[in-house]
């Protein structure tokens, strides 16, 4: 199996203060020597060897991220005839206690002049690295959106059991289950709307990796580079907050159930929590989209993303009633994007702390209107399939229920987050030390 040895006791989101040391020898490898912490399935017996992927420096190297290199680390290392040598000294000096994932261990790593094998050249390891970065950012959204739906299918059968009072207006005093309760039903259409908009996202953003691989010419291959670049923080972030929204939100469905172990919703909770911390956490993620992905060129990945939608909103639109609605509120949130993302640039280049506090505001604006589109589209398709009697109707009323839920209960945020990403940072950035 391999790992990914970045984080260090004082460099986690900050790796340009990473020490590790690696020191060439004669014969081209390098001794590697240093303490990584945190590391997934650092150290287990379920592989006959562990291929250590680490970032070190080499001693004249410079200063920050441009003097970080790469080295492959066998835990045993390789014979010519690629049967296992010598044992290298990489060892798993403790493993976690961690408040979930308890299937993951999760190590600390002592190198102790292990042999190491450069990836590439010296001082370019952290854009090697960011190769596997950018796809496990991409595969811990899924992982927030995975873990969103198992509570939701938790939630949602506890709630088709459970019978509880009558209900609210009823002449009928016979308690339902509660399913039946609006709010309960709100809490399950939230839910549910919010992980298939996270997953909506996530295949939006994998079918563009498609593109870029097999695309035929380079203008089809560079657009879908530049979705990816800017959906990338965007998949990570906004489907691993909803993870763990959708499955507190389990929990309280359940009731005191949901507070015991017994019902599994505690442990939905506990594992998704992480999501949002590896991998970059989203704080970092959030920093990443306002400014590489957006100020800095000048809101470019998003003319190709906004016509998108805005061709969609039209097909919306002519499709009237339901969808009619569906394209009006669209159109509201993409107005606010464009009014954010123009405050955004602007702001940027005078004083990047001032769009920096509100970051996470502007991340969930552009996640809620891609899940809004995203999910309209789909409503669309279900439409047509109902009109043609194709497919399985339940499932097709279904999406366009979930998508109507989402249009009317999550994207009217819009303006909200816009207000607090473009003004709410006075409070934040004269705020004195000692106020904390
Ligand atoms: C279970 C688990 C598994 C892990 N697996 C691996 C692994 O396999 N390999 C590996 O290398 N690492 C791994 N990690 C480490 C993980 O990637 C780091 O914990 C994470 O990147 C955050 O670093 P940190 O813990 O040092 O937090 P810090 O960097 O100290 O961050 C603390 C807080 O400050 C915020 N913050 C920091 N800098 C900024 C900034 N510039 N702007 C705004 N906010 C900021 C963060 O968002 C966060 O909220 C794992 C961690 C855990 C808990």
């Amino acid at each position: 199996s391999g790992t990914m040895n970045l984080t260090e006791p004082s460099a986690g989101s900050d790796l340009a203060a990473v020490s590790t040391k690696a020191v060439k020898q004669e014969d081209g490898t390098y001794k590697i020597t240093g303490q990584k912490i945190f590391i997934t399935f650092g150290e287990h017996d379920m592989a006959e060897n562990i291929i250590h992927l680490v970032l070190a420096r080499t001693p004249d190297a410079p200063a920050g991220s441009r003097g970080i290199s790469l080295f492959i680390v066998p835990k045993f290392l390789v014979n010519e005839d690629g049967s296992l040598g010598e044992r290298n000294p990489a060892y798993c000096i403790s493993l976690e206690h961690k408040m979930g994932i308890h299937g993951s261990p999760t190590a600390t790593m002592s190198f102790e002049e292990a042999t190491g094998y450069l990836v590439k050249e010296e001082n370019k390891g952290l854009a090697c690295m960011f190769t596997m970065m950018n796809s496990a950012r991409l595969n811990v959204g899924n992982e927030g959106f995975a873990a969103a739906e198992r509570a939701y299918q938790g939630a949602r059968e506890y709630a088709r059991e459970r019978v509880q009072s009558p209900l609210i207006g009823s002449k009928d005093k016979t308690s339902v289950t509660i399913d039946k309760h609006p709010d309960v039903r709100r809490m399950l259409l939230t839910m549910k709307a919010k992980t298939e908009a996270a997953r909506a996202i996530s295949y939006f953003a994998a079918r563009q990796q498609d593109f870029f691989a097999k695309g035929e010419t380079e203008e089809v291959r560079a657009q879908a580079d530049a979705l990816i670049q800017l959906l990338t923080p965007i998949v990570k972030a906004y489907s691993t907050d909803i993870g763990k929204e959708v499955a507190d939100d389990g929990i309280q469905v359940h009731g005191g159930m949901g507070f015991i172990e017994e019902s599994g919703a505690p442990q939905w909770l506990r594992d998704v929590r992480i999501t949002s911390i590896y991998e970059g956490t989203n704080g970092i993620q959030c920093n990443d989209l306002i400014g590489r992905k957006v100020a800095m060129n000048g809101g470019a990945y998003l003319d190709i993303l906004l016509p998108m939608i805005k061709e969609d909103i039209a097909a919306l639109k002519a499709k009237g009633g339901v969808f009619e609605e569906m394209a009006t509120e669209i159109a509201t949130g993409v107005g606010y994007v464009e009014d954010a993302t123009k405050w955004l640039v602007e702001s940027f280049k005078t004083d990047p702390k001032q769009a920096a506090t509100g970051s996470v505001h502007y991340l969930r604006l552009m996640g809620n209107v891609c899940g809004g589109w995203l999910l309209s589209k789909s409503a669309l398709v279900a439409q047509g399939k109902l009109d043609a009697g194709e497919g399985d109707p339940t499932f097709m009323k279904a999406k366009i229920n979930t998508a109507r839920f989402f249009i009317e209960q999550i994207l009217p945020a819009s303006g909200a987050l816009t207000q607090m990403f473009t003004q709410g940072f006075a409070a934040v950035l004269e705020c004195e030390d000692d106020w904390l």
